[in-house]
């Protein structure tokens, strides 16, 4: 291992290149051709169609089927979380190295295989080409990077030393870890979470969102490739009562979840509760949701602001934890960003994820599309709609599919729904603040803080904002999503997540427990 190059980032598509278009388009087909895909409950070595079964399609064209998957039940999880005891001590016993050797393994099979895997994150989960890259990608880094910092959390802490005592602070892997996810980035969350509590020497039972099966049955083929015994990762396609049955197993020591706030605290609150002969505590390890700010002093360079914000708040249909979701702008330069943001946002083209030109794809299903357009109709009611793109070239929506049209609102009653709550899609809204202090004031109100941005030059107002933010990822003068492994480790605070930073140094912490071991080492009389 202390041969290997530093941890870098695997690099993007270049998608300029005509061949590496063409490449798409391949792989696309190909993956079409294998439609649909069958994802079975894969629990240990066994591996079963499962008595009922759900299916996944493709958010752009709904009669598309992508996957159609086992439909895991109560007593699936309890055998896995069994299977998965029973595995850890194992996987535990054969060390950091070897352990990282199947991670990187894993890492391999899914680089051979990115356009394969890019295509089917668009089919399944309309994620536009450089987003599903981008996720391919951020998967083969959390491999990468939790494999490396696992063999060097192995090593431990150096402590105080003094003579005839030697101390030590070890950290041993916690046991068995649900893996709970969302569809929105299909390969690298779970990926994340689960190759964070591999790399630890914790056994894995993943239960994927029931969106995007097909995605995580790759991540599970690509770590057992690479060398992960099938005990320790297992993996149950289904619903949220599968979920719930993990969480309430007393096999179970901890929860990686990441999802919508309601789940989250309802994880919270089925973890606290010890059931009979459960002797620990199990840890949950939440990333939430969001409400994410953007403040523009007045001295902002609107240049830099504008695309930023409009790419922010509109990439993947704004479906992003980290999206843009409010601007909060200088009264002095209110009407001219209102006028840019609307202007910039009357042409962005909404499309197929599958076709290079689409600003906004359809979001994942239909009653995404419902909740969108609901807070739509609020927004038009407590304020005044100032943009919405999306209908320039031929004056309408494509037909098929559950597409939105990216909205600006601005000017909303302050109480409005539409300001607190997290839309999860391609509504922005627009606010006049006085200045930068009272900006700070609306994010100090506010229960989220996952991430936020601020668009000034002068250095004191950026020193400010630095130190008062509540958020858990702030960016200056750029975009606001897009954060990468190992440069903006990243999680929220408050009611967005339990203040984890994947990607980060600090993340296998929550995935392991710390041992302190003292040894007096005068050893009077002792013969050894
Ligand atoms: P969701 O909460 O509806 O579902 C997430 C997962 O939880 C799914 O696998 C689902 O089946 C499962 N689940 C549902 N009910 C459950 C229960 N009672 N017990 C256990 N598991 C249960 O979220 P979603 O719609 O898949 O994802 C969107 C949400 O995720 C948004 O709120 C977004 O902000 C958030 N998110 C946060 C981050 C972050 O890093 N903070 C990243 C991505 C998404």
């Amino acid at each position: 291992m202390t041969d290997l190059p530093e941890f870098s980032n695997e690099p993007i598509l270049e998608l300029r290149r005509a061949s590496v278009r063409a490449g798409l388009a391949d792989a696309l087909a190909a993956v079409d051709e294998t439609l649909p895909l069958e994802v079975p409950a894969m629990i240990g070595g066994e591996v079963t169609p499962g008595s009922a079964s759900f299916e996944s399609s493709d958010p752009g064209e709904p009669s598309r089927v992508v996957a159609r998957a086992a439909r895991a039940t109560e007593d699936d999880a309890r055998a896995a979380v069994a299977i998965a005891s029973r595995a850890a001590p194992g996987w535990a016993a054969i060390g950091a190295e070897a352990r990282a050797q199947a991670l990187l393994g894993a890492a391999e099979w899914l680089r051979a295989r990115r356009l394969e895997l890019a295509a089917l994150e668009v089919r399944e989960c309309a994620k536009p080409w450089p987003e599903a890259d981008g996720d391919v990608c951020e998967a083969i880094d959390f491999l990468e990077y939790y494999a490396r910092a696992a063999v060097a959390l192995e090593a431990g802490r150096t402590l105080l030393q003094v003579p005839g005592e030697r101390n030590e602070l070890r950290y041993v892997p916690r046991g068995v870890v649900a893996v709970i996810s969302p569809w929105n980035f299909p390969l690298a969350i779970p990926c994340g979470m689960t190759a964070a509590a591999l790399a630890t020497g914790n056994a894995v039972v993943l239960k994927p969102a029931e969106q995007s099966p097909a995605c995580a049955l790759r991540l599970v083929q690509a770590l057992r490739a690479g060398g992960v015994p099938p005990e320790a990762i297992s993996l149950l396609p289904g619903f949220g009562e599968v979920g719930a049955a993990l969480v309430h197993d007393p096999g179970v020591h901890t929860i990686a979840f990441t999802g919508s706030l309601p789940v989250g605290l309802e994880i919270v609150r089925a973890a606290a509760e010890v059931a009979p002969g459960q002797r620990h505590l199990k840890r949950v390890v939440a990333e939430l949701g969001g409400k994410n700010c953007v403040i523009v002093a007045s001295d902002a360079d609107l240049d830099e602001a504008v695309p930023a914000i409009v790419s922010s708040a509109f990439v993947y249909a704004g479906q992003k934890c980290s999206a843009a979701a409010r601007v909060l702008v200088d009264e002095a330069i209110a009407d001219t960003l209102i006028e840019r943001v609307a202007g910039a946002v009357r042409v962005l083209v909404v499309g197929q994820a599958s076709s290079l030109g689409t600003d906004v794809p359809p979001v994942i299903e239909e009653a995404a599309a419902e909740r969108v357009n609901g807070y739509a109709e609020m927004a038009e009611r407590d304020g005044r709609i100032v943009a919405r793109g999306g209908e320039a070239a031929d004056g309408g929506l494509p037909e098929a599919g559950w597409f939105c049209p990216p909205i600006v609102a601005a000017d909303l009653a302050g109480d409005s729904p539409v300001l607190r709550e997290e839309v999860f899609g391609p509504l922005l809204t627009i606010e006049r603040v006085r200045d930068v202090d009272a900006a700070l004031e609306v994010l100090d109100g506010l229960p989220f803080a996952l991430t936020g941005g601020l668009f000034a030059r002068d250095p004191a107002v950026i020193r400010k904002v630095r130190e008062r933010t509540p958020v858990g990822n702030l960016y200056v003068n750029r975009g606001i999503t897009g954060a990468m492994v190992g440069r903006q480790p990243f999680g929220g605070n408050r009611l967005s997540g339990t203040g984890t930073k994947a990607g980060g140094p600090d993340y296998l912490l929550h995935f392991v427990e710390p041992r302190a071991v003292t040894e007096n080492t005068m050893r009077h009389g002792l013969v050894v």
